[in-house]
């Protein structure tokens, strides 16, 4: 087959049939300011972490909500819990102790 240097997207649809939304339920219950992102990446933007690793907060919290946990665990160990990311979020989230409970949420294997 020809190659022409790019290739279709993979689909962003949301699976709600096999997605897993387990860490999402669990943090909207014990942080429900969780709910609240716009997805502005502000907290990315001034992240800690993010400055010497690639570590994006916004896009952990999006995959969340999505429901697209897989290497989660791996990519949430980066947060160094400074709770820079709070003091811009625009929407006043809690993110330091989303984060909190992203990791409880995992060390509890997802049972809420
Ligand atoms: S700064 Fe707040 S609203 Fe913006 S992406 Fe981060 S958590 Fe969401
Ligand atoms: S608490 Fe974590 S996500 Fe927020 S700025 Fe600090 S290292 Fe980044």
């Amino acid at each position: 087959m020809k190659e022409w240097g790019y290739s279709i997207l993979k689909g962003r649809q949301i699976d709600f049939e096999n997605n897993d939304f387990s860490i999402s339920r669990f943090v909207e219950l014990h942080e429900p300011s969780f709910s609240w992102c716009i997805g502005c990446g502000s907290c990315t933007a001034t992240c800690s972490a993010a400055k010497f690793t690639d570590f994006n907060p916004r896009k952990v919290n999006l995959l969340i909500q999505r429901g697209e946990i897989k290497g989660i665990e791996d990519e949430i160990a980066k947060c160094m819990l400074c709770g820079k990311c709070q003091l811009v979020c625009p929407r006043g989230i809690n993110t330091r102790n989303v984060v909190q409970n992203i990791k409880r949420a995992i060390s509890k294997s997802y049972a809420l």
